[in-house]
C-alpha cells in the first residue's frame, strides 16, 4: 500500500509541476488581451471600409434608382433592390415588413409667377411645391402678397391676412454653430405656415427654403394641415429668389404672385421596411438594431438623406462578414420607409418591436448625412450607460470619433420604444443643410472616406455591443 501511496504522491508532484508550467491568466491579463483583440478588429473594420469602398458602390447603384419618395414606384424599386442586395450579402435573414403609407405626387407644375408689377411683371420664382400640398384650380390663383418673418409677426398683422398669399421670409439662424439648432430655427414656417396662414384667411403660402447655402435650390420638405382649418397650397422659394421678391415687395406692395400647382394626394399606398440580420453566436435573440430610412423626398437622389445611412448599415453587417468576424448578439439592419412624411415604417416597427419575444438591447440610427465622424449621441439618463460606451472611445476614436454623450438618436429608431438604448450617429454638419431636401442631393455629394470612416465608426460600436451587452 505504500508503493501505491508513493506513486500517488509522485503522480500528484508531477501535475502540480505542470499546472506551474501552464499559464494562466490573471483578470487583468485577460482584460489587456481583450483590449488587444477590440483594437485589432476596431482597425480592421477601418482600414477594410476605407480600402474596399463596398458601401460607398452600393450607395451609388441605390441613387442610381432616382428619388424614392413613399408610394412611388421608384420607393418601391428601391425596397426590391436593398432585399436582394442584403440577400446577396448572405445576411442569414432578410424580410419585407408591410406598411400603408401616404401617397403624395408632385405633379408636372409648379409655378410662381410676379405679376401686376412695372418692374419685376412676368418674373418666374425657382420654387418647388411643399410636401403634401394640395394643388391649385387648373387656372392656377392669383393673390396680393404680405411678408412677415414670424407666426408673431402674422398675428399682430392678421387684418391684412384674408384672401393673401404669406411669405414667411425668415431665414435660418446662421449665427449657430450646429446646423440641425439653425434649420430648427426656421422650419416650423414651412411645416406650419398653412395651417398659421389659413387661421386668417390666406390662400396659400410661400417659404424661404431652409437651408445653409445661399444660392438658388429650393428645398422642400412636408408641410400639415389640420381638418378644422381650409387647406391652402404651399411652396418654397430659393434663397436668392426670396431675397428677390422681398425686394419687389418693397418696390411693389401691391404686385400680385400667381401659383400654379397640379401635385396630388392619392390613397395611401402598400409599402415596406426592409429588414435583414445575421444571427448571433452567442444570444441570438439579443438585437443589436442599425436603422437608417430608404425613402427620400422626391427630388434629388435622397443620397445623404438618407440612402448614405442605409448603405452603411448594410456594409456594416457586410464588415463582420467579410472579416469573419461572428458576432455574440444578432445584428439587425432596417430600412424604415417613409420616414420624410408620416413615419409610418417606424411606427410599424416600434408596434412588432413591442410585441417580440426577443430582446431590443440597443438600436443606432444614421441620418445627418454621410460626412466624417464626430460622435454618437446616446439617448438615456442612465449615467452608467453612457459612461459604459465613454470607455470604448480608445476603439471608436480609430475611425474619428471624438465624443460620446447623452443626447438624441433619431427619429426612426424613437419609435423602439422598448429598446434599452438609442444612440444616434453624428458626422459633422456643416455642409448638411446646403443640399438636405434639394435636388442637390445627389451621390456626387458623397465623399468615399467620409461616407467610409462612417461605416467603420458605427461598426465598431455594434461590435462592442455584441461582445459586452449592456
Ligand atoms: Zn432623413
Amino acid at each position: 500500500m505504500d508503493k501505491y501511496s508513493n506513486e500517488s504522491i509522485s503522480i500528484v508532484i508531477i501535475i502540480l509541476s505542470l499546472l506551474l508550467i501552464v499559464p494562466s491568466y490573471s483578470q487583468s491579463e485577460i482584460d489587456s488581451l481583450k483590449q488587444l483583440e477590440y483594437k485589432e478588429i476596431s482597425v480592421q473594420f477601418v482600414s477594410s471600409a476605407l480600402k474596399e469602398r463596398k458601401g460607398y458602390e452600393a450607395l451609388k447603384n441605390l441613387c442610381r434608382i432616382g428619388p424614392r419618395l413613399s408610394g412611388s414606384r421608384n420607393s418601391l424599386i428601391a425596397i426590391n433592390w436593398a432585399k436582394n442586395k442584403m440577400i446577396e450579402l448572405g445576411f442569414d435573414s432578410v424580410w419585407l415588413q408591410p406598411v400603408m403609407v401616404p401617397h403624395w405626387e408632385r405633379g408636372t407644375i409648379q409655378k410662381a409667377m410676379i405679376m401686376n408689377s412695372k418692374k419685376f411683371n412676368g418674373t418666374e420664382l425657382n420654387i418647388l411645391t411643399l410636401g403634401g400640398s394640395i394643388g391649385t384650380p387648373t387656372e392656377g390663383i392669383a393673390a396680393n402678397v404680405i411678408e412677415v418673418k414670424s407666426f408673431d409677426e402674422l398675428e399682430k398683422r392678421k387684418d391684412e391676412v384674408n384672401g393673401k398669399i404669406i411669405f414667411f421670409s425668415r431665414a435660418i439662424d446662421q449665427t449657430l454653430l450646429n446646423t440641425f439648432s439653425g434649420y430648427g430655427s426656421a422650419v416650423d414656417q414651412r411645416i406650419y405656415g398653412a395651417i398659421e396662414g389659413a387661421k386668417y384667411g390666406a390662400v396659400g403660402v410661400i417659404v424661404r427654403s431652409v437651408t445653409t447655402k445661399y444660392d438658388n435650390v429650393p428645398h422642400t420638405g412636408v408641410m400639415l394641415y389640420v381638418d378644422s382649418l381650409p387647406k391652402i397650397p404651399g411652396v418654397t422659394v430659393g434663397y436668392e429668389d426670396a431675397d428677390l421678391l422681398s425686394a419687389a415687395l418693397k418696390e411693389d406692395p401691391n404686385l400680385q404672385l400667381a401659383l400654379q400647382l397640379n401635385c396630388e394626394t392619392l390613397p395611401d399606398a402598400k409599402s415596406y421596411n426592409v429588414i435583414g440580420e445575421i444571427r448571433g453566436s452567442e444570444y441570438p435573440d439579443e438585437i443589436i438594431v442599425i436603422g437608417a430610412h430608404l425613402d427620400s423626398w422626391d427630388v434629388g437622389d435622397g443620397a445623404h438623406d438618407d440612402g448614405a445611412g442605409c448603405m452603411q448599415a448594410i456594409e456594416v453587417v457586410d464588415l463582420f462578414k467579410r472579416l469573419n468576424i461572428k458576432p455574440k448578439r444578432t445584428i439587425r439592419v432596417v430600412l424604415f420607409i417613409n420616414e420624410e412624411n408620416g413615419s409610418r415604417g417606424a411606427k410599424e416597427y416600434g408596434v412588432y418591436a413591442q410585441s417580440s419575444e426577443q430582446i431590443h438591447l440597443a438600436a443606432i440610427e444614421s441620418d445627418r448625412g454621410a460626412f466624417s465622424p464626430v460622435g454618437f449621441n446616446v439617448d438615456t439618463d442612465s449615467t452608467k450607460l453612457i459612461e459604459k460606451i465613454e470607455s470604448w472611445m480608445p476603439y471608436l476614436k480609430l475611425a474619428g470619433i471624438s465624443w460620446v454623450r447623452k443626447g438624441g438618436s433619431g427619429a426612426d429608431i424613437s419609435k423602439i420604444k422598448n429598446a434599452k438604448l438609442l444612440i444616434g450617429y453624428i458626422p459633422d454638419d456643416q455642409r448638411y443643410f446646403d443640399i438636405h431636401h434639394s435636388p442637390s442631393d445627389v451621390f456626387e455629394e458623397i465623399h468615399p472616406r467620409e461616407f467610409e470612416l462612417g461605416t467603420a465608426a458605427m461598426a465598431i460600436l455594434v461590435y462592442l455591443l455584441s461582445e459586452e451587452g449592456i
